[in-house]
């Protein structure tokens, strides 16, 4: 088993951002779920649609989910889509910052579906 990845009942999901919205302790504005995984709006919303797909369970990053669980990862995309074609005209982009510098600041793996307006193109 991957050091870095634990189920949502691990003793760090306490700790966890991510964790606690799924579990309902903290509040977010959902607007799909799927089996194992929610969408609520980005608190900072960079463009019209600005969502975030997450699993249930706790994995620290993309690269540690597509390890432990591909199927979970193929759901967050479907999952995206679905937002994107519910909340704007079907098409976007599916950010996954993994690591500090890239970007990444809540270690719970995370989709930003982003859309709704015509995107430029300028990660750095
Ligand atoms: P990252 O920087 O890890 O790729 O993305 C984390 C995202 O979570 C950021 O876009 C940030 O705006 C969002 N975020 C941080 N705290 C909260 C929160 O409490 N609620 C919601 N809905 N989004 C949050
Ligand atoms: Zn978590």
């Amino acid at each position: 088993m991957p050091t870095t990845s634990s189920t949502a009942a691990a003793p760090e999901a306490a700790d966890c951002l991510f964790c606690r919205i799924v579990a309902g302790d903290l509040p977010a504005e959902v607007v799909a779920r799927s089996v194992r995984a929610i969408a609520f709006k980005d608190i900072a919303p960079q463009a019209p649609l600005h969502v975030l797909v997450v699993p249930h369970e706790h994995h620290d990053d993309v690269v540690d989910l597509a390890a432990a669980d591909p199927t979970l990862l193929a759901e967050l995309v479907a999952l995206g889509s679905q937002v994107a074609q519910e909340l704007a005209d079907g098409q976007f982009r599916l950010v996954l910052n993994t690591g500090a510098r890239a970007g990444q600041s809540v270690f719970h793996v995370h989709g930003h579906v982003i859309g709704g307006t015509e995107l430029g193109w300028s990660p750095a």
